[in-house]
């Protein structure tokens, strides 16, 4: 009977818990409609993945290769980027390019992001500015691990 009753006082204090945070959103809600500016925001549900929050500008997206402009990667297979890892999770081959102002080209450009940490280092650390992180895409999701090793060679 007395685990009934605790039972009971749970629910009714967990109802009483939503019903405040109900309460106290739709006030700044409200308040925020009629052009009355709070310090605090009412919290909102973003329908995701439907709806998608805007990212900051400065925000780690998903990697790319800026492609030149006769579509071939700008990527001059320094392997500055492999070197600053620290995750150890940028594989470059690097090739000939036929273009003899050019002096190599990724043969093969794959990013591992079983184990990248999105820290960034290797758009830094790029000389020639090919790697970037502003793709806005975050989503990062594969059932085998191997779907999740990237190849950015080709842009
Ligand atoms: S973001 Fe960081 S961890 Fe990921 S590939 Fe670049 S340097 Fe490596
Ligand atoms: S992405 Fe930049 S730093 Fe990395 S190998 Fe290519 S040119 Fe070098």
């Amino acid at each position: 009977m007395i685990k009934a009753w605790r039972v009971l006082r749970e629910l009714v204090r967990g109802a009483a818990i939503t019903a405040r945070h109900f309460f106290v959103n739709m006030t700044f809600h409200t308040l925020r409609l009629f052009g009355i500016r709070t310090r605090r925001r009412g919290a909102v549900t973003i329908q995701y993945p439907e709806v998608q929050k805007a990212l900051s500008p400065r925000h780690h997206s998903l990697h790319r290769i800026r492609p030149r402009p006769d579509g071939k990667p700008s990527c001059v297979a320094c392997m500055l980027c492999v070197t600053v890892c620290p995750s150890e999770c940028l594989y470059v081959e690097a090739a000939e390019d036929p273009d003899p102002e050019v002096q190599k080209l990724p043969a093969k450009f794959v990013v591992d992001l079983n184990r990248c940490c999105f820290c960034g280092f290797c758009v830094e650390a790029c000389p020639v500015d090919a790697i970037r992180m502003d793709t806005g895409e975050i989503r990062l999701a594969s059932l085998t691990r191997a779907g999740l090793e990237v190849p950015l060679d080709k842009p």
